[in-house]
């Protein structure tokens, strides 16, 4: 049997290396097949927003217009653009995240604080579907984390659970604290994911419905943020039933809570 030498190595025989480099090639003809549908999804994602904006930009330019429509096509351009740089913020964020070039700025965050704001962010995006935010958090933790990263992070988690959940139902947020940890539980009663696709979800670029808009990225980008924090990222799910998706992250102390126990949105 040969022996083949890689960087100084004599582990190799010939065969194991040819089923080794074997596997390299599947993986990258894989990878490319990933990138290629990211390619034609995000092209997808970005024409969607441009389109409407030059549209409206065009429309409005030929004048003509009473206030009340030029107002409604102001607000389009508007919310489009707000799309386009969230769309493009977050191929960057991504890209910083594999590069490992994010850099974070650590300080003590009230994390009850932290979803409150969540839910008065996404209120709007929630009342269109006639969906309920919840707040459940019996102890006020503190975490130390970047604030602005951890928010990108739960902003992500119920922005799925409100995509993927149906018209009128309740998404909770749940807050416990256990010892040197604290655990976020954002809970919808939505789409809910299949076993096969629940180790997938995770992984850049994957959607479930590519259909359904969006990058593939949230997921990928919130998991990376959570270790970063030094912790843990996990999906329960059933299909049809609804999705857990549970961050644990260490916890630093408990301060006393003034607040009343539940809040609600709307
Ligand atoms: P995006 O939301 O842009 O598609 P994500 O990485 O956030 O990307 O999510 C990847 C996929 O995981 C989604 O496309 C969807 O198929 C599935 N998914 C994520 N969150 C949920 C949820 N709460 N309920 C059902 N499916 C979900």
């Amino acid at each position: 049997k040969y022996k083949v030498r890689v960087k100084g190595d004599y582990r190799y025989e010939l065969g194991e290396l040819a089923s080794t480099l074997n596997h390299m090639a599947e993986e990258i003809v894989r990878s490319n097949q990933i990138k290629d549908d990211f390619i034609s999804s995000i092209s997808h994602e970005l024409r969607t927003p441009l389109t409407s904006i030059k549209g409206w930009s065009e429309t409005l330019d030929s004048g003509g217009y009473d206030p009340e429509e030029t107002k409604v096509g102001m607000q389009i351009i508007s919310k489009e653009t707000e799309r386009l740089i969230g769309l493009v913020e977050e191929i960057l964020d991504f890209s910083k995240l594999q590069q490992n070039e994010m850099r974070l700025v650590f300080g003590e965050v009230v994390l009850k604080e932290l979803l409150q704001e969540i839910m008065l962010n996404m209120w709007t995006k929630a009342e269109k579907k006639n969906i309920k935010l919840v707040l459940e958090s019996d102890e006020n933790p503190i975490v130390i984390g970047d604030g602005n990263r951890l928010k990108q992070i739960f902003l992500n988690l119920v922005d799925n659970a409100i995509k993927f959940s149906d018209e009128g139902s309740v998404i909770q947020l749940v807050l416990n604290c256990y010892p040197g940890q604290v655990e976020v539980d954002v809970h919808d009663t939505g789409l809910g994911i299949s076993e096969e696709h629940l180790n997938r979800v995770r992984d850049r670029f994957f959607q479930v419905n590519p259909l359904n808009g969006g990058t593939g990225l949230g997921l990928a980008i919130s998991q990376q943020l959570v270790e970063q924090h030094h912790g843990t990222m996990e999906i329960v799910s059933e299909l049809g039933k609804g999705t857990i998706v549970r961050v644990m992250l260490p916890l630093a102390e408990i301060k006393e809570d003034t607040d009343q126990p539940e809040d609600s949105v709307p």
